[in-house]
């Protein structure tokens, strides 16, 4: 998926656990279920578009990479301040781009991170490992639309529902500031 997905994911899932006391223990749930999260994500990618090389002479792809990136721009700067264990934890796999195209890029070579480890540590775990292995044998049987630049509407569909969905933990979280505001009225 793409990083605002990974991001908003982690998000919700620190603030899930903000409640679990003690505060360790709450960060060690975070920041497995947000590592998880992005391998289940990913094999969900499937139904949306995500070609795997770069397509630099595609209007669309740029366009909607450029969407993508100043989004991620946007939430990092909206909430990585106090959800920066759970989307650290949520995008890091996403380091293993960074270290591989990276190389290509600066045309250097760094022997251990030649294979995305991450990413092969959350395939392994997700295609071999019940009941993990289970989700993604059900993910895979959805359609596979990559490369159908429509297909990105499941992701801002997605996008759409996480966004609801932390307004409506937001809301549920502070219910003392609706009475307050009915009485400045
Ligand atoms: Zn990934």
């Amino acid at each position: 998926m793409q990083e605002p997905t990974h991001i908003l994911t982690g998000v919700i899932i620190q603030k899930s656990f903000g409640g679990i006391r003690p505060r360790d223990l709450a960060l060690g749930l975070t920041a497995t279920v947000a590592f998880l999260s992005h391998g289940f994500l990913d094999e969900l990618a499937r139904i949306t578009f995500h070609p795997a090389d770069p397509d630099f002479h595609s209007p669309f792809w740029v366009g909607y990479h450029a969407a993508v990136l100043m989004t991620s721009i946007l939430f990092l700067f909206l909430w990585w301040k106090k959800y920066k264990w759970g989307i650290a934890f949520a995008a890091v796999p996403d380091v293993d781009w960074i270290f591989i195209h990276g190389q290509g890029i600066f045309h250097i070579q760094i022997p251990f991170y030649r294979q995305p480890h991450l990413h092969d540590l959350l395939h392994l775990i997700y295609h071999r490992i019940p009941p993990f292995s289970w989700l993604t044998s059900i993910v895979n049987r959805l359609p596979n639309a990559r490369h159908n630049p429509w297909a990105c509407l499941w992701e801002v569909l997605l996008v759409a529902v996480l966004l609801l969905t932390l307004r409506l933990m937001t809301m549920a979280e502070r219910p003392s500031v609706r009475p307050a505001k009915l009485q400045v009225t």
